[in-house]
């Protein structure tokens, strides 16, 4: 490219969305894998069941490293060390996990745990519990493995609004953490109108770090002619920030890094909004930056919503692990 052609490119602002990247419970479980495979002395492999987290990066750099993904644990062998992901699991795995006497290394996130621990409460003072949430996500297999004979999945209002249960006056609702905040509270709607009685958790099940990222990239949409969020195809945080942004009349496109955008995009979007899911690593964002450089000179703003300050614990068998 000449210095001529240069000139010819279109300025662009770029609107950072904060908080973007990462949130607590994804930094806990990458810390959790990275102290295994770090572990002075460490001769045997470090199994990970399950993506640690749903980013590809992730994934694939954690690999590189000597981490060993499986899908289930009957591919990890007897004895040997296993983290399991932050999306949680059922007990079943737990009791698998128990059977193969396997150290277990739990980077479930705490505020997917709260949410079996709900599940469990509800249905020990016999409710039926609905859980809100999305068929096939690990999340969701882990809490509808809690109390399996109480709980029933509803994935719309429209199965909220037709749902039968033994008893109407016994019914609650927990929800998947990373859901859309305006659907589940209209299929929260639904469901209290079909059951008048229904009770909830105490506080909401969405969590703080999807619910932070789906009002900072709202808030960028409202200035942006395009969005970009950066995530894998299957982290539920992810897809539902681009869906919000969609709902509210702005074109905005999942990329998985700076490789997937499509100069096209770019042809009319003078302020390109761009995000990333709560899994995906904050360097993915930078080179998504430098990207959108090469079509013309950018500008780089933040409009941050709300400054974040949560933090985890370790899981307890690396805790003390430096
Ligand atoms: Fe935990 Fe929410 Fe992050 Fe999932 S998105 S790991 S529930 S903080």
């Amino acid at each position: 490219m000449t210095p001529q052609d240069d000139k010819q490119l279109p300025h662009r602002t770029v609107l950072l969305a904060s908080p973007r990247s990462f949130c607590a419970g994804v930094e806990r479980a990458i810390d959790a894998v990275e102290r295994l495979l770090d572990a002075p002395g460490r001769e045997a492999p470090v199994y990970v069941r399950k993506q640690i987290v749903h980013n590809t990066h992730v994934v694939a750099g954690l690999a590189a490293r000597g981490a060993v993904f499986v899908e289930e644990l009957d591919a990890v062998p007897p004895g040997a060390t296993v983290v399991l992901s932050a999306h949680g699991v059922s007990p079943r795995v737990r009791e698998q996990a128990r059977q193969r006497h396997l150290t277990v290394v739990d980077a479930t996130c705490p505020l997917v745990a709260k949410v079996h621990s709900e599940a469990r409460r509800f249905a020990a003072r016999g409710d039926t519990v609905v859980l809100i949430g999305h068929a096939g996500h690990e999340e969701v297999e882990g809490t509808l493995g809690e109390v399996p004979e109480s709980t029933v999945l509803v994935q719309n209002a429209a199965q909220a609004a037709g749902l039968t249960v033994p008893d109407p006056a016994k019914v609650s609702y927990l929800t998947q953490t990373t859901l859309a905040l305006d659907e589940t509270a209209a299929v929260i709607g639904a469901l209290r109108e079909r059951f008048p009685l229904l009770q909830g958790p105490p506080g909401d099940d969405i969590c703080y770090a999807t619910t932070n990222r789906q009002l900072a990239v709202e808030a960028v949409a409202r200035r942006a002619d395009l969005v970009l969020v950066v995530g894998s195809a299957n982290s539920s945080n992810s897809v539902r920030m681009v869906e919000v942004v969609r709902r509210g009349g702005t074109e905005a496109h999942l990329i998985e890094d700076a490789s997937a955008i499509v100069p096209a995009w770019l042809d009319r979007a003078r302020v390109v909004g761009l995000s990333a899911g709560a899994s995906a690593p904050p360097e993915l964002v930078t080179e998504v930056i430098k990207a959108l450089g090469a079509h013309g000179p950018v500008t780089v703003e933040e409009l941050t919503t709300t400054v974040e300050d949560v933090t985890f614990q370790p899981p307890a068998p690396v805790r003390d692990q430096p």
